[in-house]
């Protein structure tokens, strides 16, 4: 456990709080709720700022509010945060956050730091998964629920207040700041599509985090409808797609990523073909390369097949070897074979290079080890 720092605050689950969470609400939410309570509209606009520009843990610092409209909002209103407790650094100054819940569950994000400044946040979206694709740690817990809106923001700005805590130990007058986001860590997103639409219009929100939606992506796993209501609410025009495919063929893909039993890969491709996207955007294909599974030469010649017309690359992801998937990963050479092979036929393909893989942090690494060696 060397290296860890472990915060621990009151354990055991708390009673919920029937407030509303500020954190949870959009904008346009705001606005109606701020109406509601019988407050001018103009305060949705200084309540939006402090809790998603500047971040506040407390009413009381909302010092342009009138006396009378904080103590109604510290009546209604909530403005509780996910616990911090534990971070773990990797040896490549990646670091996970593992945070905790009112109702003692426990999810991980990770925070990978960028060349130059800024940095990428791993956003999980719900405890556990009810997904069971075969390489994946994470499934290993099952499902345990969704998480809401307010819990999806608040991975982002426990990630930024570490940055802030970082800045202010080395006497930085300014952060580095969250500048990309992923919907990669626990969950399948579009699984909690509601919730994930929701948190993307909060941290993208000019007067908010104003996180960039072309530095945002959000994977799936192949929910074909729920990948149709992203094309169809217009969600591909503001954000990133990345397919988590991993096979080529539906024999292997129904072993490996068993929701192909549900939606084969011809028409998962076909739904994807009929998507409405932003012209200058790539749909990321992410493709973790299993020994003897789904590495051999014919499977870079049927994935150029599949991938034939689109705009898109394939980040290839040698298996993070875990106790929890029967899976090896392959050789440096067949790796590189592979992508080799890949790129002759056309394909823009990487190598994704495994970020944290020594604190379990890396690609399909996220199972709470923690809390799997507490309860065992
Ligand atoms: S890879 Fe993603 S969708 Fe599949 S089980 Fe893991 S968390 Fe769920």
């Amino acid at each position: 456990m060397s290296g860890l720092v472990a915060i621990r605050g009151p354990q055991g689950p708390m009673l919920k709080d029937p407030r509303t969470n500020l954190r949870g609400l959009d904008h346009a939410e705001l606005t109606a709720w701020v109406a509601e309570q019988g407050m001018p509209r103009f305060r949705a606009d200084q309540i939006f700022a402090w809790v998603h520009a500047r971040r506040v843990g407390d009413v009381a610092a909302m010092t342009d509010l009138s006396k009378k409209d904080r103590a109604r909002l510290g009546e209604l209103a909530s403005l509780e945060r996910l616990r911090v407790d534990l971070i773990a650094p990797a040896a490549d100054g990646t670091r996970k956050l593992r945070l905790r819940t009112r109702d003692d569950q426990l999810l991980e994000s990770v925070l990978i730091p960028n060349e130059g400044r800024g940095a990428t946040l791993c956003v999980s979206s719900q405890i556990g998964c009810a997904l069971t694709c075969a390489f994946c740690a994470t499934q290993s817990l099952g499902f345990r629920r969704n998480l809401s809106t307010w819990e999806i923001v608040d991975q982002v700005y426990q990630a930024q207040d570490l940055l802030a805590a970082d800045a202010a130990a080395a006497g930085e007058e300014w952060p580095a700041r969250v500048t990309n986001l992923v919907f990669m860590g626990m969950g399948e997103p579009l699984h909690n599509y509601n919730q994930v639409r929701r948190a993307i219009a909060i941290l993208t929100h000019a007067k908010g985090a104003a996180i960039a939606g072309r530095r945002i992506t959000v994977s799936s796993a192949g929910l074909v409808p729920a990948i149709e209501r992203f094309g169809r609410e217009g969600l591909g025009l503001e954000v990133g797609l990345a397919i988590s495919l991993n096979a080529t063929t539906d024999a292997t893909r129904d072993r490996v990523m068993p929701i192909n039993t549900r939606w084969k890969i011809a028409e998962l491709m076909a739904t994807i073909r009929r998507l409405p996207i932003h012209r200058r955007r790539w749909i990321t294909f992410e493709y973790v390369l299993l020994a003897g599974v789904n590495d051999a030469d014919a499977d870079a010649d049927r994935l150029a097949v599949l991938l034939d017309g689109l705009r898109a690359q394939v980040n290839v992801i040698p298996f993070n070897p875990h106790p929890h998937a029967p899976f090896e990963r392959p050789s440096n050479r067949r790796i590189a074979d592979f992508v080799d092979r890949c790129r002759d036929l056309g394909l823009h393909a990487y190598t994704r290079t495994p970020r944290g893989d020594d604190i379990g942090a890396a690609c399909g690494q996220l199972a709470l080890e923690g809390e799997l060696a507490e309860t065992a």
